[in-house]
């Protein structure tokens, strides 16, 4: 039997800008169908590591595959068939509509000077519907709330027709219930199309709760990779953190969650 292709592979990954190195060796394997989150503080490099995964940023060394090929064998839109992106922050500047906005999701299925098909449209439209932005499709984006906003760049990134998505703090600026809206949304997403999920996050207990793995990743470097479970514990979040956590179970399943120690 051979084992089956991992949807992202990556060996000794090293970012360097100015001459300073962001990213470290950073190694990590995600087989598909994994929801795997990304932890760590802040300039730990996480967005660095989504950006080089999506080839927005270019390694200095190491290598990356996607879908068992090498990264350097797509061309941007072949890749962008394979990897969706969910950048950090908004899209107040974005002079479009959230129909216009999602369809540009659609451009690595469309060829030069050919005009949008109704194969196109209907994509669009569905990937609204999946995100539950079916209602704000005239909508221009800058009117958009921040959970609007999250669940219109989810839409684009699934109008790419994406297999593996990358999201880099997507409820970071969101209330609690649109929290929970947005982690509903990529549970549900996860669950019905299987799609390889990466989450940069820096709710600890979300993260635990609704992923397979947990990747943790401080001054540049992996520190740690492995079930939520296993991050869970003080050490391994004292290191991480320079944090003291108090160990609480969750009262409904019994999960192990964690309070910041200073807390009042
Ligand atoms: P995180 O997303 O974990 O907060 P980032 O990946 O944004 O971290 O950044 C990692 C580190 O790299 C930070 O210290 C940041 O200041 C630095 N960095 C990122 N981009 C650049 C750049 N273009 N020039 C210099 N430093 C950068
Ligand atoms: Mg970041």
């Amino acid at each position: 039997m051979t084992a089956a292709v991992p949807a992202l592979e990556v060996r000794d990954l090293t970012y360097r800008v100015d001459g300073t190195t962001i990213l470290h060796g950073v190694s990590l394997r995600v087989e598909a169908g994994r929801h795997v989150s990304i932890v760590g503080p802040n300039g730990a490099g996480k967005s660095t590591f989504l950006k080089c995964l999506n080839r927005i940023l270019l390694a200095a060394s190491g290598e990356i595959k996607v879908n068992g090929r090498p990264l350097a064998a797509y061309s941007q839109p072949k890749l962008a068939r394979e990897i969706g992106y969910v950048p950090q922050g908004g899209t107040d500047d974005i002079p479009f509509t959230v129909f216009e906005f999602a369809m540009l999701g659609r451009y690595p299925h469309l060829s030069p000077f050919t005009p949008t098909t109704e194969a196109d449209e209907e994509a669009v439209r569905n990937a609204l519907a999946m995100a539950g932005a079916s209602e704000l499709a005239e909508r221009p984006c800058y009117t958009l709330s921040g959970g609007e906003r999250q669940r219109v760049l989810i839409a684009a990134a699934l109008a790419q027709d994406a297999r593996i998505l990358l999201l880099d703090e997507p409820t970071t600026f969101l209330d609690p219930h649109h929290q929970q809206d947005i982690l509903k949304l990529l549970a549900r997403l996860h669950r019905e199309t299987n799609v390889t999920i990466l989450s940069v996050t820096h709710d600890i207990n979300a993260a635990a709760m609704t992923s397979d793995e947990i990747l943790a990743l401080r001054d540049g470097r992996a520190v740690f990779h492995g079930p939520p479970a296993d991050l869970m514990q003080e050490k391994v979040l004292l290191d991480l953190f320079d944090q003291s956590f108090l160990f609480v179970p969750h009262p409904k399943t019994g999960q192990r969650l964690v309070i910041p120690e200073d807390a009042q």
